[in-house]
């Protein structure tokens, strides 16, 4: 029997035997103290406890510092996390009594791999130092060259490397992690936490506590139904001790997701309250198992909204997204968007809706839409096409991983988008 431990988060604690804890992340500009506390609020009231903020660089950092000092002022005390890319200098600088909690991918530190080991030993001992927790959160898409290399961009990969990051914590006695490897695809989500699970009962005989998170799941029905296939699946298996539900939408629209998503344990049929809800418990009751092949596509989807039994024209049409989610059947387009943070350079959720109006019809296609060139074009994953901010009003999209429109107005991007995929695809 391994061994389940849990990780300080500032008041909360995760993993172990404790409930779930929903968490979600600002979209503000973290420079933008007023706007992100204020945000930080919304979610705290509508149940969120913990806040990730997009940290860049030092300037960030401060902000946060601020952040968290008027909300405390405030009477919340929520933990916040910072979400730190590439730079391991404000990593450290995040993690000296700053934030709560830090989320890195430690490959990203530097492509010298000993130099990135190098700067996560020093990380380690900030966060000893200042009992702060560390998430090593490692992405589908966001492998370097020296895992692809071995394992391809695979669930083997993921795994393979957050155990190393792990074993360099272990060597270094520090227990106050939790991991994550999310992927856009739920099968492959799914399957690189199962993994993940099994590798550290077998090897280490410990279980480090899991943040479950489907990346990039868009938004409406379909960014819903996404979540709830890939989380509900490893909640059911009992795996997984915070969530966050990712939507390209106002953020605290994720609490009520996640928290819908947590009460379906034990559920055998069913009995929502609202639409919403009905996508949720569809998701968590059929997606493991159309994952894993053993229900066939031609279930019948039943069950009841406020007390009435679904009518089988929304049936089917819930039905088709639920298929889609989990990846069986594809009767859209699939579209790939982040959520927005700091870094987005654009109206994410206007363009979502934009892109999603003009390309809908293109069933199958994969299509991207990032808020910025930071990190967009690394977690777009498995996408056909991309839609990528790259500075103020200005796009690039991508055919696969090339840039092949660079810097195009933003008013003309989503007609370039559609002429890029009708040249490269007969419809
Ligand atoms: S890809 Fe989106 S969520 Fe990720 S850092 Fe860029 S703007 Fe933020």
């Amino acid at each position: 029997m391994s061994k389940k431990i849990n990780c300080k988060v500032g008041n909360l604690i995760i993993g172990g035997s404790e409930n779930i804890v929903i968490q979600s992340m600002c979209n503000t500009d973290t420079l933008d103290v007023e706007a992100s506390v204020a945000q930080c609020k919304d979610l705290y009231k509508a149940g969120c406890q913990m806040a990730r903020l997009t940290t860049q660089g030092l300037k960030q950092v401060e902000a946060l510092a601020q952040i968290k000092a008027q909300l405390l002022s405030d009477g919340i005390d929520m933990p916040l996390v910072a979400d730190v890319h590439f730079n391991a200098d404000v990593a450290l600088a995040a993690a000296a009594g700053i934030a709560d909690k830090v989320r890195i991918n430690p490959g990203n530190f530097s492509k010298d791999h000993n130099v990135a080991m190098e700067k996560f030993s020093n990380l380690i001992a900030v966060c000893k130092q200042y009992c702060t927790a560390l998430r090593i959160g490692l992405n589908h898409g966001s492998l370097g060259e020296r895992i692809t290399s071995v394992w391809g961009d695979t669930p083997q990969g993921m795994c393979s490397a957050v155990m190393e990051w792990l074993r360099v914590c272990i060597e270094q006695d520090f227990y106050n992690i939790v991991l994550s490897l999310k992927a856009s695809n739920t099968k492959v989500m799914v399957d690189a936490y199962k993994l993940l699970q099994n590798t550290m009962e077998t090897e280490l005989g410990i279980l480090f506590p899991l943040h479950l998170g489907v990346t990039e799941a868009g938004n409406g029905d379909s960014g819903r139904m996404k979540s709830a296939v890939g989380i509900g699946s490893l909640l059911k298996l009992g795996i997984g001790d915070t969530i966050r539900i990712s939507l390209t939408e106002n953020p605290v629209n994720e609490i009520s997701v996640a928290k819908m998503l947590v009460s379906c344990k034990n559920i055998s049929k069913i009995e929502a309250a609202t639409r919403e809800e009905f996508i949720v418990q569809a998701g968590y009751l059929y997606g493991s198992a159309l994952l894993d092949d053993s229900l066939s596509d031609d279930f019948n989807l039943e069950g009841s909204i406020a007390g009435k039994p679904v009518e089988s024209e929304m049936a089917d049409e819930i039905k088709n997204i639920l298929l889609q989610a989990a990846r069986r059947r594809f009767t859209k387009a699939e579209y790939i968007a982040c959520p927005g943070c700091g870094r987005t350079l654009y109206n994410i959720e206007a363009v979502l809706a934009e892109v999603r109006k003009a390309t809908e019809h293109f069933t199958g296609v994969k299509i991207a839409v990032m808020g910025c060139i930071v990190n967009g074009p690394g977690e777009m994953a498995d996408a056909d096409y991309g839609y990528v901010g790259q500075g103020a009003n200005l796009i690039t999209l991508y055919k696969g991983k090339i840039a092949v429109e660079i810097n195009i107005p933003q008013e003309e991007a989503v007609i370039h988008l559609v002429k890029l995929i009708k040249d490269n695809k007969i419809f």
